[in-house]
């Protein structure tokens, strides 16, 4: 025979231990701090790494993934084709200045919540190539990066650290405090552009002024010898055909000092750091 039902008043002993035991009642704060915990299991243990390699680095990135090392028991073995659909960019190899604008164009596609890994020496600081033409030194220089695994090449086993050490990273963050849940968040880096050397977008109108003062230094400069050949003392004093050419004239400390400081602006200028101190303030 089923009990009939019984209702009790706001005051009864009973109902207030029951709902107690059984309704949880706390500020909103509080209810995503107990969130925390669920919302950062999830997303350490269901890593996507994106599936790209630069050099040397990549066969080790290979390695791990491979059946000997078992990345797949850290739930991270699912090497995404696309970085739309990935977490993680693996910077595994030797950055060179061609290949920084699609290093930034992929890490622009990939969505929030994302991680860099530098993997490597190269990728680190530039490696045994760092005072190379065509190198970078250091990737973070253009994207925020969240763990440095270092080596040349790091072992699948210092990887496989470095990938825990994600792990803990995602653990200790909060919902509340999230970098991409920020009202004023911009994750978009500007891609730099390949010229004579990588260019920062946001600089162009700094560069062109830079531009134009050089253009017009050349300018002077070739101007002053042509004007001094004219005179007669000059044209005599010209060298004959097969004669070693005339040394330069020396320049005064003054031109020097122009000179040099043309140089740091040119420098300056260019291999600019691209990433904004916002982008950098997020980095753990
Ligand atoms: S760090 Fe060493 S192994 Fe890795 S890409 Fe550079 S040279 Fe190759």
């Amino acid at each position: 025979m089923s009990q009939p039902i019984r209702f009790v008043g706001n005051d009864d002993e009973a109902s207030l231990e029951e709902v107690s035991q059984n309704v949880l009642v706390a500020p909103f704060d509080r209810v995503l701090d107990s969130l925390d915990g669920i919302y950062n299991w999830g997303r350490k243990n269901s890593i996507w790494p994106v599936q790209f390699g630069l050099a040397c680095c990549a066969i080790e990135m290979i390695c791990m993934a491979a059946s000997r090392f078992d990345i797949d028991r850290f739930g991270a073995g699912l090497f995404r084709a696309t970085p739309r659909q990935a977490d993680l960019m693996i910077v595994s190899g030797t950055v060179t200045k061609k290949m920084v604008p699609n290093i930034v164009r992929l890490y622009n596609q990939m969505p929030e919540p994302r991680y860099v890994l530098s993997m490597g020496a190269c990728a680190t600081g530039g490696g045994p190539f760092k005072e190379g033409y065509n190198v970078v030194s250091g990737i973070d220089r253009f994207i925020p990066v969240d763990v440095y695994v270092a080596g040349c090449p790091p072992t699948p086993q210092a990887l496989l650290n470095g990938l825990v050490e994600l792990q803990k990273l995602i653990d200790s963050q909060k919902i509340r405090e999230n970098r991409w849940y920020q009202k004023d968040y911009r994750g978009e880096i500007p891609v730099p552009v390949l010229g004579p050397d990588l260019l920062d977008q946001r600089r162009f109108d700094e560069l062109k002024k830079i531009s134009a003062a050089q253009l017009a230094a050349l300018k002077a400069a070739a101007a002053a010898p042509a004007g001094a050949a004219a005179t007669p003392s000059a044209a005599a004093a010209a060298p004959a055909a097969g004669a070693p050419p005339a040394k330069a004239p020396k320049r005064t400390p003054e031109e020097l000092a122009a000179l040099k400081a043309a140089n740091a602006a040119r420098r300056q200028a260019t291999m600019v750091d691209v990433r904004k101190p916002e982008d950098t303030e997020s980095k753990s």
